[in-house]
């Protein structure tokens, strides 16, 4: 999509730190780093959010999400674990609306969100 950033990102036309990709998804660390591990996890498909995936997209979601756990294990995130985090639409506090997987570690993390 034309005013997607993380679109952009994939074609190259806006810079990020992209470390991984494969046919179906692409991964690059998060511009603002809420832990020292903090990349996201983006599918090539520019799904708007998780509500919009429809059930033709379920090897897609399941990649998506193994993808983000071997590349967290990559981070070494393997032994203490860390969070998947999919924030989506308004009350989610989504800002870039193209769908994707935070993935967070290297420290010990909150809970609840606020
Ligand atoms: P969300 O609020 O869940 O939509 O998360 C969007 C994330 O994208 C935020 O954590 C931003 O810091 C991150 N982000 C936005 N623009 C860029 C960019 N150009 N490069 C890397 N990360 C970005």
């Amino acid at each position: 999509m034309n005013d997607c950033v993380f679109c952009k990102i994939l074609s190259g036309a806006i810079p990020a730190k992209k470390w991984y990709e494969d046919d179906d998804v692409f991964a690059f660390f998060d511009i603002a780093p809420q832990a020292p591990v903090h990349f996201l996890v983006v599918p090539k498909k520019h799904i708007t959010s998780l509500m919009e995936a429809e059930e033709g997209d379920t090897a897609l979601l399941g990649k998506l999400l193994h993808t983000a756990q071997r590349l967290a294990k990559e981070q070494g995130c393997g032994e203490r674990g860390g969070r998947f985090v999919i924030n989506c639409k308004s009350d989610g506090l989504q800002s870039v609306d193209h769908l994707h997987v935070h993935v967070l570690g290297g420290r010990k993390l909150g809970w609840p969100p606020g």
